[in-house]
């Protein structure tokens, strides 16, 4: 079964507030797509149990102030 990321694909809208100015921020798109993969949490995740976990970390970035923020979205089976 694959799993696909519904954010990735335009499946869903995320509207996320920047925390500091209060603007919308933007989906800058996949975190891996812009640094060397590198989430602790996900390597234990992987060694607990077996298999990479179906989620897709995206960069938010608010484009007033510059805030950025990174999202969790879990992927759905397609
Ligand atoms: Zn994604
Ligand atoms: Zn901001």
């Amino acid at each position: 079964m694959d799993f696909e990321c519904p954010l990735c694909n335009a499946l869903i809208n995320v509207n996320e507030q920047c925390p500091s100015c209060g603007h919308d921020m933007e989906d800058w798109g996949r975190v891996e797509d812009y640094f060397e993969p590198y989430a602790p949490y996900l390597d234990r995740d992987i060694a607990t149990m077996g298999e990479p976990p179906h989620q897709c970390i995206h960069l938010f970035s608010c484009p007033r102030c510059g805030y950025d923020t990174r999202i969790i979205v879990n992927q759905i089976p397609v």
